[in-house]
């Protein structure tokens, strides 16, 4: 399999250069070239297999010939047994129509330990391979620090820097992050908003006093890696509600549009997916775009699911090169009028394409709440803001009839409610405890820098302290 670049103008690379690598040298993404596709019998052998070898298996052909399937499947195995649930990401019924995808079961309570945990893997295994080094460089405004961080902590050939926006981060989440001890990991708090932060992360990219000396690495969800490793709970849900034989619809909750577009790429790959619903905060660019076509940037407005506290989701354009006909040139064109304007349509072949799976739903605060209380008064769940965004989503489209009565209705839980304490005690009057495996959090000390929001300062502090190659 090699993947080309959704702006057509990138020399095409295989699995492992991909990974290694995040935005495409034409400012695109990378895309498979084609999508592999499961013949409905091999979707059906695939029931009942362990989750280590259910991925191995989804993700083969998405790996070629950079790996051999038994060093994937070792890898999957060392990856999905840091889980603290032996089914790795469980099913729970809510009720005879909804069902939640429990995907916090990782070391860091969110679901971007399910990527991030092979994807550790997999930087480390190519690395040794070439004799060479990888300096990670990313931005957080919560969950992707602590999950990255703790899937390289230790591991050969990696530095990470991760810079976090002092004080805009939960203690849970600065905790996760400040308390690993591995050498190898830099945490930077640094004065200034998470965009502030990530653009100076961007700047990195394409800083020669750095880039000449490293090789600078991604680990958000630019990178194909992660999206790949998401598939597979797509499948894993789906066959156990009973694909191929019956349809299955999901709410995701959704911010870079990572999660979701795994999703499409399960569609693609032939696992009867009903609907994609995205579910958005007030932060609803997407929502816009999806129901009437128009892609406009608007203020970030924060609020208690700050993971979807996004207003230009990167993955959306992978659906719009996959649904537009795929045509770089095109899309190179209509995105660049968009990061000048700040604002575009979809084509009318971008909306059609893009309306086969996915619709779209928007959860206010009050909304947010509402799901939370159901959830907790009707089911006896607690789940986290972000997961009460998708349900809220999904009990939209089950009252609105527009479903096959038969089609089960799955919510993507995309972090603990631990996680999210404060939030979740207001509107539902629980207090949802942490699992024991993170326990000790408060107990440890932290480790930190913090520097000026300036870019010369943190460029020099990576500078100074990566590991040349
Ligand atoms: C990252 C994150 C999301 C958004 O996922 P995307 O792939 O960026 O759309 C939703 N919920 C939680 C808890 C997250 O950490």
């Amino acid at each position: 399999m090699d993947y080309v670049s959704t702006r057509g103008a990138a020399p095409a690379l295989d699995f492992e250069q991909v990974t290694l690598t995040g935005l495409a040298p034409d400012g695109g993404l990378f895309v498979p070239r084609e999508w592999p596709r499961f013949s409905s019998d091999e979707i059906a052998a695939m029931a009942g297999l362990p989750y280590a070898e259910l991925a191995a298996r989804v993700m083969q052909p998405f790996v070629g010939d950079c790996l051999e399937p038994e060093r994937l499947r070792e890898l999957c195995d060392e990856a999905y047994g840091r889980f603290a649930h032996p089914a790795v990401t469980p099913l729970r019924q809510l009720d005879e129509r909804h069902w939640l995808l429990e995907l916090f079961h990782g070391p860091t309570l969110a679901f971007k330990d399910v990527a991030l945990q092979l994807l550790g893997r997999l930087f480390e295994e190519f690395l040794a391979r070439r004799d060479e080094r990888l300096t990670i460089v990313g931005a957080t405004s919560g969950d992707t620090g602590s999950a990255a961080i703790d899937a390289v902590a230790g591991r050969e050939n990696v530095d990470i820097f991760m810079l976090h926006p002092k004080g805009r981060v939960s203690d849970v989440q600065r905790r996760q992050m400040t308390t690993v001890k591995a050498p190898n990991v830099y945490n930077i708090a640094i004065g200034g908003s998470f965009d502030e932060a990530q653009a100076m992360v961007k700047r990195m990219f394409g800083d020669p006093a750095l880039t000449g000396r490293y090789r600078i690495g991604a680990v958000n969800s630019i990178n194909w890696a992660r999206l790949m490793a998401q598939v597979v709970y797509y499948f894993a849900a789906a066959l156990q509600l009973g694909a191929p034989q019956r349809r299955v619809a999901f709410s995701v909750p959704t911010g870079n549009f990572g999660d979701v577009f795994a999703g499409h790429v399960a569609a693609r790959m032939g696992l009867p997916v009903e609907r994609l619903i995205v579910a958005t905060n007030v932060n609803d660019i997407l929502h816009r775009a999806l129901s009437a076509g128009d892609y406009s940037v608007g203020e970030v407005t924060a609020t208690a699911a700050p993971s979807m506290d996004i207003q230009v989701s990167s993955n959306f354009e992978r659906l719009l090169f996959d649904c537009g006909g795929r045509d770089g040139a095109a899309m190179a064109a209509q995105m660049q009028g968009f990061e000048g304007a700040r604002t575009m349509r979809l084509t009318e072949g971008q909306r059609t394409g893009a309306g086969e799976t996915l619709t779209s739903c928007r959860a206010d605060a009050d909304d947010m709440a509402r799901a939370m209380g159901w959830a907790w008064e009707r089911c006896g769940e607690l789940i986290d803001p972000h997961t009460a965004i998708g349900l809220h989503a999904a009990r939209a489209a089950h009252g609105s009839g527009d479903l096959p009565r038969d089609v089960p209705l799955v919510t993507l839980a995309t972090a603990h409610p631990g996680k999210f304490r404060d939030a979740v005690e207001r509107a539902t009057g629980r207090r949802p405890s942490l699992p024991a495996r993170v326990g000790d959090l408060f107990d440890r000390d932290e480790r930190y820098v913090e520097l000026a929001g300036e870019y010369a300062t943190i460029a020099a502090y990576v500078a100074e302290h990566a590991t040349a190659g």
